[in-house]
C-alpha cells in the first residue's frame, strides 16, 4: 500500500501515520522528520534545511526531492510506505510521479487529514514531541496529554516544543501551507485518488476513518 498524507501542519497526520505504520506494517516517510535527524547529526543537508524551517518556509524543492529519491532507493519498502509531509507543493507532486513511474509503481490513497486553520493554531502551540529520535511520539498539553507533565509515556525521555511550533512560525507554515500545499487537493483529486477525512475529534475516531476509507 502507498499513500501520501496531506493535511496542515498540526493536522495530526504525522500521528496518524505512526499508527497506520504499525497496522499496516509499512514504513512512515516523513520529510521533516528526515531533516530534523540530518540536523541532529550536523550534516550539511540538516543545517541548510534548518535555516528554513526555522522561518517556517518550505525546504527548496530539489534538496527535498533529492532526499525522497534517495529514501524511495532503499530495500525495506516491499510492502509500500506512507508519505508524511510530502509532496508540498506542485514540483514535488509531479517529481514524486516521475519517481514512480520510474520505479513501476502506483499511488493507492492520498488521504487527506481536514482540519480547520483556527483550529490548527490552537493545536501547534500545545504540541510537545519525545527529544528520543528513535521515539518521537507526540503529546499535547490539552489533548493527549503525559501522564507526567514533559516526560515521555512510552519512552520516559524529555519532552520538547519543536522551534518551529512558536505562534509567528505557526503563522508562517499556515500561510505557506494554504499557498503552496492545498493545490495538492485538487492535484489528487483530478486523478480520483483523494480521500478526505475530517480530522477534528479524538485521535482514534480519526484513524478509524481513516482505516475505513483505505478499505
Ligand atoms: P513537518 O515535520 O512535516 O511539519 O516539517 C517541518 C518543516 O520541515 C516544514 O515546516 C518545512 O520547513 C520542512 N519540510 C518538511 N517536509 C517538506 C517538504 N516536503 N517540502 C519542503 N519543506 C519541507
Amino acid at each position: 500500500m502507498r499513500i501520501v498524507l496531506l493535511g496542515g501542519p498540526g493536522s495530526g497526520k504525522g500521528t496518524q501515520a505512526k499508527k497506520l505504520t504499525e497496522t499496516y506494517s509499512v514504513p512512515q516517510i516523513s520529510t521533516g522528520d528526515i531533516f530534523r535527524a540530518a540536523l541532529k547529526e550536523g550534516t550539511p543537508m540538516g543545517l541548510k534545511a534548518k535555516t528554513y524551517m526555522d522561518k517556517g518556509e518550505l525546504v527548496p524543492d530539489d534538496v527535498v526531492i533529492g532526499v525522497v529519491e534517495e529514501r524511495l532507493s532503499k530495500p525495506d519498502l516491499g510492502k509500500g510506505y506512507m508519505l508524511d509531509g510530502f509532496p508540498r507543493t506542485l514540483p514535488q507532486a509531479q517529481a514524486l510521479d516521475g519517481m514512480l513511474q520510474r520505479l513501476g509503481q502506483n499511488l493507492d490513497h492520498a488521504v487527506l487529514v481536514d482540519v480547520p486553520d483556527e483550529e490548527l493554531v490552537a493545536r501547534l502551540a500545545g504540541r510537545r514531541t519525545c527529544r528520543n529520535s528513535d521515539c518521537g511520539a507526540m503529546f499535547h498539553v490539552m489533548f493527549n496529554a503525559p501522564k507526567k507533565e514533559g516526560i515521555c509515556d512510552k519512552c520516559g525521555s524529555e519532552l520538547y516544543q519543536r522551534d518551529d511550533d512558536s505562534e509567528a512560525t505557526i503563522r508562517e507554515r499556515l500561510k505557506v501551507y494554504n499557498k503552496q500545499t492545498a493545490p495538492l487537493i485538487d492535484f489528487y483529486d483530478k486523478k480520483t485518488l483523494l480521500r478526505r477525512v475530517a480530522g477534528v475529534g479524538p485521535i482514534d475516531e480519526i484513524f478509524n476513518q481513516i482505516k475505513k476509507v483505505l478499505g
